[in-house]
């Protein structure tokens, strides 16, 4: 990226800092700030249209370019580094139908108990156990991101989606 254009990016008011997640549950935790789907965010932000978003949407975010990265390094006061360091490796972009999570660690940030946030750990194709808890993974369907705006959208779909399952079992139980 040219300095000119480099000098040209007005830093965001507040950006949430990325903490062990994924750059795509980053860029959504960014959206929610502002009330913008990760699509406008991005098309406001990045010089470069949008990559192709596979089943799961913005969570399996491909690795962005250089200039991108920089650039929201930029837009949300970062070290470079921080974010090439939570992009996706291109081995985990398969299009998957569920995406495998803990939810004690999804809802308990241990660096801000305010900041639910999605482990890049739990994008990797063949993840079963919660690293911290060694208890298996739960799932959410694939879609609750694609349909989801941004990450508190998100986080709501997850919700809504555990209390259905809740009720179906205890419907069974029954
Ligand atoms: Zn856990």
């Amino acid at each position: 990226m040219s300095a000119e254009s480099h000098s040209s990016v007005v830093p965001w008011p507040i950006a949430p800092r990325p903490y062990e997640e994924a750059f795509g549950g980053w860029l959504g935790r960014v959206a929610a700030r502002y009330q913008l789907s990760v699509a406008m965010l991005w098309e406001m932000s990045a010089s470069e249209p949008l990559p192709a978003l596979g089943t799961a949407g913005w969570i399996l975010f491909p690795p962005i370019s250089q200039s991108a990265s920089r650039r929201f390094a930029t837009l949300a006061r970062l070290d470079d580094d921080r974010l090439k360091h939570i992009q996706t490796p291109s081995a985990w972009l398969i299009d998957r139908r569920c995406m495998p999570y803990c939810f004690r660690c999804l809802v308990l940030n241990d660096a801000d108990i305010s900041a639910p946030r999605w482990r890049r750990e739990w994008l990797e194709p063949t993840v079963e156990f919660c690293s911290v808890h060694h208890t298996l993974l739960e799932t959410v369907p694939a879609s609750v991101f694609r349909l989801s705006g941004h990450f508190a959208g998100a986080l709501h779909a997850i919700s809504r989606y555990r209390e259905a399952r809740k009720f179906k079992d205890y419907r069974r139980l029954r």
